[in-house]
Parts: structure tokens; C-alpha cells; sequence
């Protein structure tokens, strides 16, 4: 196979054995070819849409194995692919052809519980981070789901429970260790190649491999108040109607998301409510254990549950208490919107949809974002979208092949009757394989002239194109 997405045609037919057999003795890590051991776990990623056969995978165990992969990718034209946690729903870790740099196996995280920073190496997931940070009751904003990458999530802007209270992920990254296209590792800070620091704050994986990340961090828990209000779909108008007045005022350190689906034998629900359709406030409070009842009172005075699980637990257990309807292996086709309000016409077309879910798995995922994330400004980081309080992900779930063109259809239905309430923009880490090109604009909006200009400096022949690409001029 061979790409030319922009600058040079790179391939994915692999040089002679010799240059490979060469590379394999260079690196402190592991080389595997198609039928190797290790090949099929490097390439297997968290959507099982993606099923793609690099030439060669090197699994990568520092840094300077990251500085051979790249520069040999350089030399032989290759088509390059950059793993982190696996996540991305568009598969761009995985390429078929070309050589894959596999971080999965770089897992260091060292805390500094005095000066409150983190180092974090790019196969760390957000559980994994969580454990050493939480030890310390410490923590930086990351996203929702325990076995997602830090690098990937971090890369292309990353919210989660505590982004209203302290921000993006990129807005407590303090500094990168960044192999760059011609080979080099590079360190990029507000002092160090401040450019380039911008420029990986939202902008993917376009700039180079980060290697190391390092990120500030702030007191979290280690407990907090967190759990699920369950309400039956019937009455989701009204719980959506009181949600949109009571979330402009709330707290910053609170949280809640929207979760329409069919309801999963949770053991706190009634049995007659499994697999009807529910919508789940799904809430997260981080504050004042004094001030916790005031601000939980906020989404438990909305309408009449049919059930409630919430109140203190570990940061750590909140993390993964999502992680059962979002695992690995399912076929996934994910969309998404950004929105300034929660109005009553999006209400309708969310409940309609949400009455006609193509499968069990499927869910809309409405997420609440503002606070500290729209107070820094839109040029600041990479990252644009400064202005938006509310994302709309659609979780198009199934693990039939058979129903792939129902499901597909459905989330594009939705998408398209929901676009017309939507700001226009996108963020960059919910973007679908076959969207990867036509949002490119959409995802890194008013900074996107600036972003170019920066990839011709940093990568002037388009060697990492494997993502929502952003190409050299
Ligand atoms: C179940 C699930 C839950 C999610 N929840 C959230 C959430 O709560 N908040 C949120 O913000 N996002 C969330 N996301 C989206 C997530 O941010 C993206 O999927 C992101 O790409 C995942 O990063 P990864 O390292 O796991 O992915 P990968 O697929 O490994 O990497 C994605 C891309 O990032 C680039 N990349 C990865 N590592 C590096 C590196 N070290 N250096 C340079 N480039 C690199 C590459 O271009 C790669 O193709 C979620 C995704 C899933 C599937």
C-alpha cells in the first residue's frame, strides 16, 4: 500500500531483510514482522473496525528506539504509524504496510508529590496513571474511560471529570520530550522550542513522537463524590429541560454527563428496567466534602429517578466505572458536535434517536465542558474550541458485522438532524476514519494557518500523516 496524502509518497513495501535484520540488532526493544510473536497484540487497537497489517512493528522500549524507528521510517520512505494506547476511533495507529511504532510497552510514570508534576511515557492508559497520581491524592485532567492512552487523549486536547475545575490536559502539560521528523529528540516547553509546544497541545500526532509528557498536577480525592441518577426515557424531556437551567450556575468541581441508552443489568436498578432505554446522569463532584450535598442536590432535586448510586468513592473506582460499556472489541463508529447550550430542539432529535438505538451497545454520550477550559484563550494552545459548553459523542456500538450499514446509517441520521444546533466544529480525537480529511478545518478551526505553517517547519515531507493530517504547504 502507499499513501500520498500530501509531501512524498511514502510506501509500505519494507526495505531488504539485511536493513531490517540491521534495525532489529540497533534497537533495545523488539521488531516483529507479520507471524512474529508480539505482531497481532501490537496491531489489535480498541475498535475492532480496524483491521489493518503493518509491514513491521517496532515495539518500542524508549526512547532512542523511537529515534531509530522514525529515522528509518525517514530513510526508506515509509509509510509511519504511531501507537499510544490504541484508542483513536479512526485506527490511525495502524497502518497496512509501512512500519508501526508500537509505545505500548514504555509505562513509566514518575510522580514528584512535592513540586506536584508528573513524567509520563506514551504507553501509560489513564487507569494506570491514575494509580501512581492517586497515591499521593493527586491527579491531571484526563478523560473518562480507564484504558485509553495518555499520549493519543493528551496529543489532541483531552477532558474528562476534572477539565471544568482545572482545564485540558494539554492545559496542565508543562513540557514534551518530542522525536521530530529528521530523528531528533527535542524538548519542548513554554522556554524550549515554544513553537513546537504549542503546536503539540492540540494539534496530534502531526509534530513528531513524544516520548515523555510532563504534566502539573492538582489535590483530587482520593475520594470523591461520584456515582449515577437513573431516569427512564420516558421522562427525558423534562430531565433534560432541568438539566439545561440548573448546569450554566453549577460548580465548577461538578460534573455531569448525559448517557441515553438501553439500561445494563446494573445491580442498584430495578430488573424490569434492564435493557429498557434510560437516560443516566452520570455525575462526578470534586470539591469541599462539606459543600458535596449542596452541589449533588443541583442533579438529584431533577425530576423523579427510578434509581441512584452516588456518593464517595476512590477517584481511582470512579474511572472505571464506565469502562464495562466501553471495552475493547466491539465494531465502533463514533460522531460527534460541539454546542454553546443545551436547547429544547436538541432535546427532541437526542430522545427520538435515543428511542430507536440500533443495538444495545449504542449510546449518545452528551458531555459538560466550560468552566477553566474557556478561560484560556482560543490561540493559547493548538487547541480552538474554547467556546463551547456541552459535546455531543455518538457512541455507535455492535458487535454484529452484519449490522455495520444499520448502525453506520443511524449515527449519520443523528448526526446530520443534530448539525443544524451544533457550532460546526469538531474535536479532533472523536473523528471517524472516513471523516479523518473533510473535518481536518473543523477540528483545528481559527488556529489551523498557524498549525500549517509549524508542520512545514517540523515536518516538511508529511512524515506523520497517519492522523487527522495537517498538511505542509
Ligand atoms: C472508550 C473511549 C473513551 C474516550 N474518552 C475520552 C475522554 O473522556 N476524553 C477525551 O478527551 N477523549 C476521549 N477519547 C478519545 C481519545 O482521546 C482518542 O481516542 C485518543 O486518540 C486516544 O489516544 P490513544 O493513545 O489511546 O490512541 P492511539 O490510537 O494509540 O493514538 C491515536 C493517535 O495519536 C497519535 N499518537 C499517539 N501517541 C502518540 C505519541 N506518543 N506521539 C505522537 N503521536 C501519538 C497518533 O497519531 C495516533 O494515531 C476516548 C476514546 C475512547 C475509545
Amino acid at each position: 500500500m502507499t499513501e500520498t496524502i500530501a509531501g512524498r509518497t511514502r510506501g509500505g513495501t519494507l526495505p531488504s531483510t539485511e536493513a531490517l535484520d540491521a534495525l532489529r540488532a540497533e534497537l533495545r526493544g523488539v521488531l516483529c514482522l507479520p507471524g512474529e510473536p508480539g505482531y497481532d497484540e501490537a496491531r489489535t487497537i480498541w475498535n475492532a473496525m480496524i483491521d489493518r497489517r503493518p509491514g513491521a512493528i517496532v515495539r518500542a522500549a524508549g526512547a532512542a528506539d523511537v529515534v531509530r524507528a522514525v529515522r528509518f521510517a525517514r530513510d526508506h520512505d515509509l509509510l509511519l504509524s504511531v501507537r499510544g494506547g490504541g484508542h483513536n476511533i479512526a485506527g490511525n495507529a495502524v497502518a497496512d504496510g509501512g512500519l508501526m511504532i508500537d509505545l505500548t510497552r514504555m509505562k513509566s510514570v514518575r510522580i514528584d508529590p512535592v513540586r506536584r508534576t508528573a513524567w509520563v511515557e506514551p504507553g501509560v492508559t489513564l487507569g494506570e496513571f491514575d494509580k501512581e497520581a492517586q497515591t499521593f491524592a493527586l491527579a491531571t485532567p484526563l478523560g473518562i474511560n480507564s484504558t485509553t492512552g495518555v499520549a493519543g487523549l493528551t496529543l489532541g486536547g483531552g477532558f474528562g471529570w476534572l477539565s471544568r475545575k482545572h482545564g485540558l490536559s494539554v492545559d496542565n502539560l508543562l513540557g514534551a520530550d518530542v522525536v521530530t521528523a529528521n530523528g531528533e529528540l527535542v524538548h519542548a516547553s513554554e522556554t524550549e522550542n515554544p513553537d513546537l509546544f504549542w503546536a503539540i497541545r492540540g494539534g496530534g500526532g502531526n509534530f513528531g513522537v513524544v516520548t515523555s509528557f510532563e504534566f502539573r498536577l492538582v489535590p483530587v480525592g482520593p475520594l470523591v463524590h461520584a456515582g449515577l441518577i437513573i431516569h427512564p426515557l420516558a421522562r427525558a424531556k423534562a430531565a433534560l429541560e432541568a438539566y439545561a437551567k440548573a448546569m450554566p450556575s453549577a460548580p465548577e468541581d461538578l460534573t455531569v454527563w448525559i448517557v441515553m441508552r438501553k439500561a445494563p443489568p446494573l445491580p442498584f436498578l430495578d430488573p424490569r428496567y434492564h435493557g429498557t432505554e434510560i437516560l443516566a446522569f452520570a455525575v462526578c463532584y470534586h470539591g469541599e466534602p462539606e459543600k458535596a450535598d449542596q452541589a449533588l442536590g443541583l442533579v438529584r432535586s431533577i425530576g423523579q429517578p427510578i434509581a441512584e448510586f452516588l456518593g464517595p468513592m476512590p477517584f481511582v473506582a470512579w474511572q472505571q466505572i464506565i469502562d464495562p460499556l466501553l471495552a475493547p472489541g466491539a465494531r465502533n463508529y463514533w460522531k460527534s458536535h460541539n454546542f454553546k447550550a443545551l436547547t429544547s430542539g436538541m432535546m427532541d432529535v437526542m430522545i427520538e434517536f435515543a428511542n430507536r438505538l440500533p443495538s444495545p451497545e449504542c449510546e449518545l454520550a452528551f458531555a459538560q465542558l466550560g468552566g477553566a477550559i474557556n478561560r484560556v484563550p482560543a490561540d493559547a494552545t493548538a487547541y480552538p474550541h474554547r467556546d463551547i459548553a456541552y459535546l455531543l459523542n455518538i457512541h455507535t456500538r455492535w458487535t454484529d458485522a452484519s449490522r455495520d450499514q444499520a448502525c453506520i446509517a443511524w449515527a449519520r441520521e443523528l448526526y446530520d438532524r443534530m448539525a443544524p444546533h451544533a457550532t460546526g466544529s469538531i474535536y479532533v480525537n472523536f473523528i471517524p476514519e472516513d471523516e479523518s480529511q473533510r473535518l481536518v478545518a473543523s477540528a483545528y478551526g481559527s488556529n489551523f494557518a498557524r498549525l500549517a505553517k509549524l508542520k512545514t517547519k517540523y515536518d516538511p515531507t508529511n512524515l506523520f500523516q497517519r492522523n487527522s493530517n495537517i498538511q505542509p504547504a
